[in-house]
């Protein structure tokens, strides 16, 4: 009753579709990936070159206190430039 040819097809169809969706998918991963990546990296770069929160707070306003490495190590006020304290690091 059912035409072989036609039956063998059907049955390699789950084959293709798996590897349509699998291609698919990866397509996404790499697309999900490289957005992240183009979202992370800027963050990592400005977080080891920049500026780091520190767990000290400011002697004038109490905020917080945040670590500057840009022209040598030193804690300035997150309050900046309503607050102008700064302090050299050892
Ligand atoms: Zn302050």
């Amino acid at each position: 009753m059912a035409d072989p040819n036609l039956a063998g097809a059907l049955s390699s169809v789950p084959g293709i579709l798996f590897k349509q969706i699998m291609s698919v998918w990866w397509f996404w991963l790499i697309i999900i990936i490289l957005g992240l990546l183009v979202k992370i990296i800027p963050f990592i770069i400005n977080k080891k070159s920049d500026d780091e929160k520190s767990q000290e707070k400011c002697p004038k306003c109490g905020g917080d206190l945040i670590e500057k490495r840009k022209y040598g190590r030193f804690l300035a006020c997150s309050n900046y430039p309503k607050c102008r304290f700064t302090r050299k690091i050892d």
